[in-house]
């Protein structure tokens, strides 16, 4: 598998950075995660829409999900010809409040375009040959962390000794884990622990809200991938007023594996 940025920004974005979106692309299938502000023009840059196996909506704040109305229109009302619904895997009653917010006429556009998974509680599905499973996390609405195992990148397969002689033989796997935005919690610790990877927010520049947190901040990503027991974080979701040198400082404060900043445009091997 790889992943792709195609955003990281919040709460708003920003020149050369969109808000929360991401292409992982593995096992035959192409997946956007979020869809946040500015990202279906990124996602262009690295593949047509019309070829989207799934799309998944972590949660419903805008910064996440506000590109998927646009998306809509790029499959309904453009000279695209999509050669079979997109699968779109997001919070309960998603399309019903797109609808909503679009007037009465979108309820059956966007069935049309989009064929609509409701995440409401533990779940899986099969993309490809890609496996994702999601679960309910902490951020004061219905939201949703994923994680994906599926074959792994050539680019790092076979060179620790493990793979070698093997590899010819055995499929390698992967495993991927994406926070979505959530306070830390035991679910998404749970959910990272099989995954090689894990790409984290860090939403909040500084502890502050106790029990009513719904962000990490730089200091819980450590703690939670340490928890998890993955060997690399990737760090995205940034908030406004961080540095980003600081917060990866902060992380490996807490967690002794390898730590990458989220970068707009670039991929990364899983
Ligand atoms: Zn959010
Ligand atoms: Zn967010």
């Amino acid at each position: 598998m790889q992943l792709t940025i195609l955003g990281t920004a919040t709460p708003y974005p920003v020149p050369g950075n969109a808000c929360s979106g991401y292409l992982l692309q593995g096992g035959g299938a192409s997946i956007w995660i979020d869809a946040g502000t500015g990202t279906l023009a990124e996602l262009q840059r690295h593949t047509p829409i019309e070829t989207l196996d799934a799309i998944f909506i972590s949660h419903r704040h805008a910064d996440h999900a506000a590109d998927l109305f646009v998306a809509y229109y790029a499959l309904k009302f453009s000279a695209l010809r999509p050669r079979a619904k997109i699968r779109v895997i997001g919070p309960e009653a998603l399309a019903d409040r797109m609808a909503d917010f679009l007037g009465p006429d979108a309820l059956q556009g966007l069935h049309e375009v989009f064929e609509f998974t409701e995440m409401n509680g533990w779940a899986d599905a099969v993309v490809g040959d890609l496996t994702l499973s999601w679960g309910p996390v902490a951020h004061g609405v219905p939201a949703f962390a994923l994680t994906v195992t599926g074959p792994a990148s050539a680019a790092i397969g076979g060179i620790d000794g493990i793979g070698g002689i093997e590899e010819s033989t055995t499929k390698r796997t992967s495993t991927f884990t994406y926070s979505g935005d959530t306070a830390p919690c035991i679910s998404l610790v749970e959910m990272a622990e099989e995954s090689t990877v894990l790409l984290c927010e860090a939403g909040y520049a500084r502890e502050a809200l106790g029990e009513n947190a719904v962000h990490h901040t730089p200091e819980d990503a450590g703690r939670t991938a340490t928890a998890a027991g993955v060997g690399t974080v990737i760090l995205t979701h940034i908030a406004d007023d961080l540095d980003v040198a600081d917060a990866a400082r902060r992380v490996g404060a807490h967690f002794a594996g390898e730590i990458v900043i989220a970068t707009p445009g670039n991929t990364y091997p899983i």
